[in-house]
């Protein structure tokens, strides 16, 4: 069953899609501790490629508003919002059990503006949901969220708040079934056990399994209750390469949408599965890794982009930019622009990152036995191919907020692109107040079927076998 396919340059879907991309100035300024290798930096360093390799021309640039806590309580607890809104590295001692409970302390630790921090991760997938709820966006990008190890009442691995379960809480408002994949190098733990027993999301998470954090992700592990058969885990062994990776990730990708046909999908970008990663054993080029994105961008299905580990951080910074550009249907040159942080890309100075001389602890014959068993599972609940997506509901408040995007709504919020952005780096006083209202407008209603929108569901539902 297991074909390997020839990784060859990468043929960018140039068909047009309007994406938004959500970028908090604030981001790169949180420091998670000295010695910590997550490092939030790594966003600002990406977004200064992005902008000097000008992809601002081809996108929409957003600061989103940050959640609130109401809106974070959508998936976590009163008592673990409360703590992370409240706990700083000052009255630390105040909360000893806590500290506990919560899971805080030498992975996760109490940092300067925590809770800030995580309610831009949170806010960036919350609107960027929105965005591809009410169509006004076919694609929305927030590198700042993809903390999918964080559960519902416990920091773990880096991730305080799942801003991947709070955007696709949104998603399901609208959509009828949502597709999770995760190509970090570490199991989506989080957010695999957030629908661990429900049929409207589909998670598939392409990791390193084997004696390596958070230890989850086996094979076997495909959902419970009616959630059976509705996760998907392909456990891996150092050292995968383009080629194979290619060559496992998209027939199972194709597998699944082609049975499950989900309207909208998440795709976390962890960087740590890039060769060279401090943490991560794998051996992706820039390329390999931006396959990926370039695959399910092809499938034409309104998606979302987050970021997500990666701690070799001029990698991960080449590697988002990249894959920006391949959401706009761009492949960027290999010469890297002058940008705030040239100095970090010596001696080089390109774009991309290479895979090494490592051994690919991946046989054939292992691969060909995921690839055969996950599919023998997704066949076991094939969907009536009389499922028709153009049957799925659309947002309530579809031509109001469409005409937010039209030249002339543009024009008048300040110009240009390029001006507006400008706003964001200088004085990080971009908010255009209408958006701020059409996020937070959908966010705060929580999640919340109206009776039309139930009993369209509904319909869908039945037609499934
Ligand atoms: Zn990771």
């Amino acid at each position: 069953m297991y074909v390997e396919l020839p990784f060859e340059e990468l043929k960018p879907d140039t068909r047009k899609r309007r994406v938004a991309y959500f970028y908090d100035q604030d981001v790169g300024n949180y420091f998670y501790g000295t010695g910590h290798c997550m490092k939030p930096h790594r966003i600002r360093m990406t977004h200064s490629l992005i902008m000097n390799y000008e992809l601002y021309k081809k996108m929409e640039i957003y600061r989103a508003k940050p959640a609130t806590n109401l809106e974070l309580t959508q998936f976590h607890t009163d008592e673990y919002i409360d703590f992370i809104d409240r706990v700083t590295p000052d009255n630390l001692q105040l909360f000893e059990r806590e500290q506990i409970i919560f899971n805080v302390g030498d992975d996760c630790p109490v940092f300067d503006g925590l809770g800030e921090f995580c309610k831009i991760s949170c806010g960036g997938s919350m609107e960027g949901a929105a965005r591809l709820n009410n169509g006004s966006a076919d694609i929305a990008i927030n590198y700042a969220g993809g903390l999918h190890h964080a559960k519902k009442s416990e920091a773990s691995g880096f991730c305080y708040l799942n801003d991947i379960v709070l955007g696709i809480i949104e998603l399901l408002r609208v959509h009828p079934r949502v597709l999770y994949i995760d190509t970090d190098v570490h199991h989506g733990d989080g957010v695999e056990e957030a629908f661990y027993t429900n049929d409207r999301v589909m998670t598939c998470s392409f990791h390193k399994f084997g004696e390596f954090f958070p230890g989850t992700g086996n094979l076997n592990d495909i959902g419970i209750g009616k959630g059976k058969y509705y996760a998907v885990n392909v456990p891996l062994r150092d050292g995968i390469d383009d080629a194979s990776y290619k060559s496992i990730f998209e027939p199972i990708i194709a597998a699944i949408v082609d049975w499950y046909q989900p309207s909208a999908i998440v795709l976390q970008c962890g960087g740590d599965s890039l060769s060279g990663d401090r943490l991560g054993p794998f051996n992706l080029s820039m390329r390999g890794h931006a396959n990926c994105v370039n695959f399910v961008r092809s499938l034409g299905i309104p998606m979302m982009v987050v970021g997500g580990g990666g701690y070799t951080i001029r990698n991960v910074a080449r590697t988002w930019a990249f894959e920006t550009g391949i959401c706009n249907g761009a492949i960027l040159p290999k010469e890297l622009p002058y940008n705030g942080y040239y100095e970090y890309y010596a001696p080089l100075y390109e774009l991309d990152v290479r895979s090494s001389n490592m051994n690919n602890a991946n046989s054939r014959e292992y691969l060909d036995k995921i690839l055969t068993q996950v599919i023998s599972n997704l066949d076991h609940t094939k969907h009536a191919p009389s499922v028709q997506m153009n049957e799925v509901p659309v947002g309530m408040d579809l031509d109001e907020d469409l005409e937010e995007d039209l030249p002339e709504s543009l024009d008048t919020k300040g110009g240009s692109q390029r001006a507006r952005d400008k706003l964001v780096e200088a004085e990080g006083e971009f908010y255009d107040a209408d958006e701020k209202e059409f996020g937070a407008t959908n966010i705060s209603n929580g999640y919340s079927l109206s009776e039309s929108e139930k009993a369209e569901i509904e319909e869908l539902n039945k037609q499934i076998v």
